[in-house]
């Protein structure tokens, strides 16, 4: 049920809410003020909890594309400061296209939900999953040492192969994930789309070599493919074209 708002400042009746109806339910609840306190403070509470919607997917509650953007974002710019490592995991779940065929959209839905759920559960608070669309999540884990890396992305594949999905009383269905990891690139500003393209690569690796796998890139270093490089030292190459060949390796004073 909508809540009319405090005093006479807006008519939550007449605004299209949609999916924030269940957000505006729970007033006088911990989420949110009771209706008859402050006006503002009730306002900014309807306006934190309706971003903190727009940045979540609906069906799993996890982080949507718009949150993984800018987490991705945040973790190009720390790394290339600091030079600390960071893994983005992409995952897909095997063979899912058949959950659907033989047990319904429905019945695919909590599957997704499922495996969202064990993912959560497989990482730690400072890590990022998120739903990046279909049935491909995707996890950000900064401050991850390569070794760290292939335990949490081992931890998810053997988490999500045993958990039993219950999609009917008389029916329990186990799914799979492949799982394709790569680094941010230490002390360099490449861009979210070439590193959910290089992680990308991985899953392709881990999907054709049989699928329920694990395929991480190699330790980082921080040498740069063609494309890159042309992209992170293009303008400086065509002022002076030695600046290519020099940026093969760190680049010089961290971020461009
Ligand atoms: P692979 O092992 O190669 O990944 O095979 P797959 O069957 O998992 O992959 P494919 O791309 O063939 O099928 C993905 C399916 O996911 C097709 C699409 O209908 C389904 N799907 C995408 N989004 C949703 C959703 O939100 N809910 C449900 N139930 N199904 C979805
Ligand atoms: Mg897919
Ligand atoms: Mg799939």
């Amino acid at each position: 049920m909508i809540h009319p708002a405090p005093s006479n400042l807006v008519d939550l009746h007449k605004l299209r809410l949609d999916a924030a109806h269940a957000l505006l339910a729970r007033t006088g609840t911990a989420e949110l003020p009771p209706i008859d306190g402050d006006a503002t403070t009730y306002i900014q509470a309807v306006i934190d909890g309706l971003n903190e919607l727009s940045l979540k997917d609906a069906l799993t509650g996890l982080s949507n594309r718009r949150q993984l953007e800018r987490v991705l974002e945040a973790e190009i710019d720390r790394v290339a400061r600091s030079g600390e490592a960071a893994l983005l995991l992409m995952l897909d779940i095997d063979h899912f296209k058949s959950v659907n065929d033989n047990y319904g959209h429905l019945a695919g839905d909590q599957v997704l939900q499922a495996v969202a759920q064990a993912l959560a559960g497989c990482i730690r608070p400072m890590d990022t999953a998120a739903r990046y669309g279909g049935e491909e999540f995707a996890v950000v884990l900064p401050s991850c040492q390569p070794a760290f890396g292939q335990v949490v992305a081992e931890r998810i594949c053997r988490t999500i192969e045993a958990t039993p999905i219950r999609v009917s009383p008389s029916v329990d269905l186990r799914v799979t994930v492949s799982i394709g990891g790569a680094f941010a690139l230490q002390w360099i500003r490449s861009t979210t789309e070439l590193w959910v393209d290089r992680a990308d690569q991985q899953l392709y690796v881990a999907k054709t070599g049989g699928r329920n796998r694990l395929c991480l890139e190699e330790q980082p270093d921080s040498t740069v493919s063609a494309e890159e490089k042309h992209l992170l030292f293009g303008h400086l190459a065509a002022a002076d074209p030695a600046w290519i060949d020099m940026s093969s390796g760190a680049a010089p004073g961290g971020a461009v």
